[in-house]
């Protein structure tokens, strides 16, 4: 009952309505407007996540939203998903679909000349959208979309590389959610569906192969028969939120059906032609999902560096409202991320509403902080304030704010 009440408190939708961070509406169904808050925290995160894949060896790539019926036929999407693609018709008589996943995309980008051995692993990486059908039943604020961006990512590596590829995985898996205050719940190896691709003879190899690799590597994790990929059976990564629910986030399916589907070869040391192994990997997996969780798991209160806004500065009087506007602009100038409030409204009336929206950090400003140099913090939950020098204040405040990976040791 406990659970249920605090996760009706949570409800991203209400918080993100209440926060002024998204909406929906019926002209968009299932696709987010996000407001200039929400998309501050959604940038926020991807810009982490571009920082920690460039520190991992990938590269970023960019392929296109809407691609001829002929490669989505070859890819096996045309028959498996066409019920789930956005499909239209040119004046031309050309019929293209859009995209629900970059994976053929980033093939035609490994395939486009000749690959030598030497060059795998190849780390590719997209962040851009995808649209799949959801019945309108089906959609849920944030969290069941169909327009969504992932953290998708397609390790193409020889199979001698497959153990140390799932080891770094993990390994950055974990470590981003550490950065995110989310702790790694479970992990679960998901096998063969009944609805599949490939051969059976695929199938047991690459069962096999990701099992031993999950075995290697130390994980620890429960078998689901029946609930693997279309392509490829898939280890997932479950995390558990603050009020003990568990939701599945980060994902990797070792895949050798795609590149065989799609052509996709390299040549070996032997001078010959051989496939590569296709590792789909996301560590959020839908940055809209992702970001519900956020919200729910934070209750809003989100750490300083996820914060969209970070310090609000909330004058006590207007006599003030000069010496609150340099405060705002060398607070901006360190890369903090500002709002003023110079309303002619009383500061206890200010700090209440601030809280009430989750702002981290309170900078309370008037006549006797302008004469000092100085402005007075709070911090949200707390019922302290503690004048300080502004200078002081600005080195304390970026310290506190910088992403965990920026973080010096
Ligand atoms: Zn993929």
């Amino acid at each position: 009952l406990h659970r249920l009440e605090e996760a009706e408190k949570r409800d991203h939708r209400k918080l993100g309505q209440a926060m002024d961070l998204f909406h929906i509406q019926e002209e968009g169904r299932g696709m987010i407007f996000w407001h200039p808050k929400g998309w501050t925290l959604y940038r926020t995160l991807v810009d982490y996540m571009r920082r920690r894949i460039e520190a991992a060896g990938y590269v970023e790539v960019k392929t296109p939203q809407i691609m001829d019926r002929s490669l989505w036929e070859r890819s096996g999407h045309w028959e498996k998903f066409h019920a789930d693609m956005f499909v239209c018709e040119t004046a031309e008589g050309e019929t293209l679909a859009v995209k629900p996943m970059n994976c053929p995309g980033h093939i035609q980008i490994f395939n486009h000349g000749q690959r030598s051995y030497r060059e795998l692993p190849i780390r590719m990486a997209e962040f851009e959208g995808l649209h799949r059908y959801e019945s309108s039943g089906a959609l849920h604020g944030a969290m069941r979309v169909r327009q969504l961006a992932q953290d998708d990512g397609h390790i193409f590596c020889r199979e001698d590389q497959v153990e140390g590829e799932t080891r770094d995985f993990v390994k950055l898996l974990n470590s981003v959610y550490a950065d995110l205050g989310v702790e790694l719940h479970a992990v679960k190896l998901a096998l063969r569906p009944e609805l599949r691709a490939g051969t059976d003879e695929m199938w047991d190899l690459t069962e096999a192969m990701l099992e031993r690799a999950a075995r290697d590597v130390g994980l620890v994790f429960e078998i689901l028969p029946g609930e693997g990929g279309f392509y490829a059976p898939k280890l997932e990564f479950h995390l558990k939120d603050a009020i003990g629910r568990t939701w599945q986030c980060g994902t990797l399916q070792l895949d050798m059906v795609m590149p065989e589907r799609l052509d996709a070869t390299y040549i070996g040391e032997d001078g010959q032609k051989h496939r590569p192994v296709m590792l789909h990997r996301a560590i959020l997996g839908s940055l809209e999902r992702f970001i519900g969780v956020l919200i729910e798991h934070y209750a809003g209160a989100f750490p300083m560096w996820l914060a969209p806004v970070q310090v609000v500065i909330a004058t006590i009087t207007q006599d003030a409202d000069a010496y609150a506007n340099e405060v705002a602009t060398q607070m901006r100038a360190a890369g903090l991320r500002v709002a003023l409030d110079l309303r002619n409204e009383k500061v206890g009336y200010k700090v209440r509403e601030h809280s009430l929206s989750k702002t981290p950090v309170i900078a309370v400003v008037g006549r006797n902080e302008a004469e000092h140099g100085q402005v007075a913090l709070r911090r949200l939950g707390g019922d302290a304030q503690h004048a300080v020098a502004l200078e002081e204040a600005i080195a304390a405040l970026t310290l506190a704010a910088s992403p965990p990976d920026q973080r010096g040791a």
